[in-house]
């Protein structure tokens, strides 16, 4: 048996591994790269294994860098089944064709900057239509429940606690000898986290043989998840105080969810004045609306809300604005309001509107929720540069800004230690993904000094026998 690590290895999107055995060739996640655009481009366009020798697929989650390049995998030929929980299928059903809409903006854009210089057009990576279709092939699992993805194979999605449907995967290898059980816990969330069920255990039946481990956060520590509460509430206290606005850009899926179930809860223990908040992005009230559809993946404290006949995302202050002119009325309004818009690092959508018309003013805050990478424009907000570029123009920034690191929904160092201690034994072979080398270094490090000597950082591309 051999796995190849396809993405996500010494980086963090991307995330594709090739596990092969007698019995049959199995991908788990089918990821997009992002970053910056003419590398991205060239790695998502390429597999490093050929689509329709690949029997099946097992998706971990709905998040792009998990499963963004399906609908290319069966575009080039894959006819197999991919496994994910019925909450993935249904996200992975408004995300994909999102993605495709962003890739076909993507195209427009390079091509008329190739137009300019006499060059061919070129595709989009995938149709709306391609990501439509690739929906037919995914094969709903419970979590818990057992599937057989090859022959063989006996597979368990477990919860991850990282977004709704989020899974830590195990495999167990039955046809080999002797047999290999097999544990993948890539995006590992944290336990606490609102509305999601704790990660779960993927050893319950003693040490892993192998465990492929994230290391997003290796060697950085985030505020514990019950923090975030009482200082998003000081935060809207002080913005209303003021009489400003405050606004949050936010991931559409599983951040936004999050910052609104902090602030129904906060709503009703009355820590907030009624303030009114405006999900302004089209992606996040449709991702909103699944998760609402999906209560078998609350925790107890959610499901509770439901039961009292409420539900986590509906309040009487609570506002989804889909349309554009609705947006642009919004933009324009003077008084207090929590605004939530998409893109989550301030990149692109109508975030940019809303920062535009909202930071030069020292009555209004921006809350940062999420990580910002290098270069983004969000991350020139958290180092407070004194002005801030949109679109062309420059604007002072006189607002202020709250980073709130509690809403992280990845495990950080200590998490990551904490779990692979219950699952993985001395003898078990750990393979490091899915982090920076900043990361991973301080990880491995760590877990060799707790007796995990079997640990791994992989590269693209590298092969292991199993
Ligand atoms: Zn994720």
């Amino acid at each position: 048996m051999k796995m190849t690590f396809l993405g996500a290895a010494n980086e963090v999107t991307g995330s594709m591994h090739l596990v092969e055995s007698p019995q049959g060739r199995l991908l788990i996640d089918c990821g997009m790269f992002q970053g910056h655009r003419r590398q991205a481009e060239k790695k998502n366009r390429t597999f490093q294994t050929a689509p329709d020798t690949v029997d099946a697929v097992v998706l971990s989650h709905a998040h792009i860098d998990h499963s963004g390049r399906l609908p290319l995998l069966h575009a080039r030929g894959f006819n197999g089944n991919i496994y994910a929980t019925s909450a993935t299928r249904d996200l992975c059903s408004i995300m994909l064709r999102d993605s495709a809409h962003i890739q076909q903006m993507d195209a427009e854009y390079i091509n008329r900057k190739r137009a300019k210089n006499g060059e061919e057009p070129v595709d989009p990576l995938y149709s709306q239509l391609d990501g439509t279709k690739v929906l037919r092939h995914i094969v709903s699992v419970g979590y818990g429940r057992r599937f057989s993805p090859v022959p063989g194979v006996s597979g368990r999605l477990v919860d991850a606690g990282h977004i709704l449907g989020a899974a830590l995967i195990r495999l167990d290898f039955n046809g080999v000898s002797p047999p290999l059980r097999f544990g993948y816990a890539v995006d590992l969330g944290r336990p606490g986290m609102p509305i999601l069920r704790d990660p779960e255990s993927l050893a319950d039946d003693g040490p892993l043989d192998v465990l492929v481990l994230e290391s997003t956060y290796g060697g950085r520590h985030h505020d514990p998840p019950e923090d975030m509460e009482a200082e998003l509430g000081g935060l809207v206290n002080r913005v209303v105080e003021r009489g400003g606005k405050l606004v949050i850009p936010a991931f559409s899926v599983g951040r936004t969810q999050n910052v609104l179930y902090s602030l129904h809860k906060l709503f009703i223990e009355e820590r907030i004045p009624s303030v009114p908040v405006f999900v302004d992005s089209p992606l996040s009230v449709n991702a909103t609306d699944v998760f609402k559809m999906h209560p078998e993946c609350y925790d107890d404290e959610a499901a509770s809300f439901v039961e009292d006949g409420g539900s986590v995302f509906t309040h009487r202050s609570m506002h989804y604005v889909s349309s554009l002119a609705e947006s642009k009325t919004l933009q324009r309004r003077r008084r207090p309001a929590i605004i939530i818009s998409a893109s989550g690092m301030c990149e692109a959508g109508r975030i940019l509107h809303h920062l535009k018309n909202t930071i030069t003013n020292e009555r209004n805050a921006v809350g940062i929720v999420g990580y910002m990478a290098e270069h983004t424009l969000g991350r020139r907000l958290v180092e407070r540069h004194e002005q801030i570029k949109i679109f062309g123009k420059m604007y002072p920034v006189r607002c202020e800004i709250a980073t709130m690191n509690g809403f992280s929904a990845h495990a950080d160092h200590d998490g990551l230690l904490d779990y692979a201690d219950s699952v993985a034994g001395p003898d078990t072979r750990i393979f490091l993904v899915h982090g920076e080398e900043k990361a991973t270094a301080p990880l491995l490090a760590a877990l060799r000094e707790r007796g995990h000597t079997n640990t791994t950082v992989t590269s693209s591309g590298m092969t292991v026998d199993l």
